[in-house]
């Protein structure tokens, strides 16, 4: 017996040791993934740029600007800016993305994945008084032609579909004709198609954004967030919208509303045009017929459900006042 238990104890010694190399090496590598994968969550906000309160912009309630807009629009008192469309680009993308392709009313009118044909926008604002602004920034040549020497890796050229992109008006045309300063950029938000014509705009031009836009923390910022710190790299402060109607020049000519959910600071427009009241509803609903069924963005938006709320509040603020024209994010008017 003691024989058989000695050669027992002999044998399974070193067996033991093996073992617990195993589980000690097994315990660094999940360690080591657990601390991989919590860098990686670190970085996933939409971008590490600085950002500051921005110095535009009064708060103003929904009656007061339900009481501006049901108010005859009395020349003197009432300022309106010039506003233009600058088509930068045509462009497809899966329907999947624009659209939620499982809600019942795009299931019972047979809605199936394919890719969408979209546009990419820019608009400009001509203040009478306070100038030049774009709201979102179209494409620059150089995204579109070396994306690369714009901080987009190689790998990432065709998860985004940049070679899609048709030019039809860069920003760089757009500005060279503008012959004037811009005064600054409304962006409704952070996605590389509507950053794409930083690369043209001068590296002053002050930038504005919804609050909680650069700070969003949503993985598939892990594969872009380099690109919008390249793209926003040697520029100012983001300056972001505070609250949740903002009367941006405090004359009543144009509005910021916060509508998160497409990303946490989406940002839709509300202009008084020349022409009558625009509704730029950003990336909160990307197509016509989104807009007509009220139906929210797919997979592009990182909440959906807020995005669901914030169309809501945009229908029901083009309802209350029927006047208003709405350019929906990525198709025409
Ligand atoms: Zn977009």
């Amino acid at each position: 017996m003691s024989l058989i238990s000695k050669t027992g104890a002999g044998q399974s010694a070193p067996s033991k040791r093996p073992i617990k190399k195993i589980i000690l090496i097994s315990l660094a590598i999940i360690i080591a993934l657990f601390a991989a994968i919590a860098l990686w969550l670190s970085q996933t906000v939409a971008t590490h740029h600085p950002t500051e309160a921005s110095p535009l912009g009064r708060e103003i309630s929904q009656r007061t600007l339900d009481q501006l807009l049901k108010a005859e629009q009395t020349g003197e008192s009432a300022v309106a800016t010039k506003l233009d469309t600058l088509v930068a680009a045509d462009w497809q993308v899966p329907l999947s993305g624009l659209l939620n392709l499982q809600h019942p009313k795009a299931k019972s009118a047979g809605l199936e994945d394919h890719e969408a044909e979209i546009q990419v926008y820019a608009f400009h604002l001509q203040h009478p008084k306070y100038g030049d602004f774009l709201i979102d920034t179209g494409v620059s040549t150089r995204f579109a032609k070396d994306p690369k020497s714009v901080g987009v890796p190689g790998w990432l050229e065709p998860q985004l579909g940049i070679e899609k992109l048709k030019m039809r008006r860069s920003t760089e045309q757009f500005l060279t004709e503008l012959q004037r300063p811009l005064k600054g950029v409304f962006l409704t938000h952070l996605h590389l198609d509507h950053i794409s014509g930083l690369p043209a705009i001068p590296t002053d031009v002050p930038l504005y954004t919804g609050k909680g836009e650069a700070a969003e923390e949503y993985f598939l910022y892990a594969a872009t967030n380099g690109t919008t710190d390249t793209l926003l790299d040697q520029r100012p402060a983001l300056r972001e919208w505070q609250g949740k109607i903002l009367d941006i020049f405090g004359d009543g000519s144009a509005f910021a509303l916060h509508t998160p959910g497409h990303t946490a600071g989406s940002t839709a427009y509300l202009i008084r045009s020349e022409f009558g009241w625009v509704l730029l509803t950003g990336d909160t609903c990307h197509t016509n017929w989104g807009w007509q069924h009220n139906v929210e963005p797919g997979q592009f938006s990182s909440n959906q459900e807020a995005n669901r709320e914030s169309l809501e509040w945009l229908q029901q603020l083009a309802k209350r006042h029927p006047q208003i024209k709405v350019q929906v994010g990525h198709q025409p008017l």
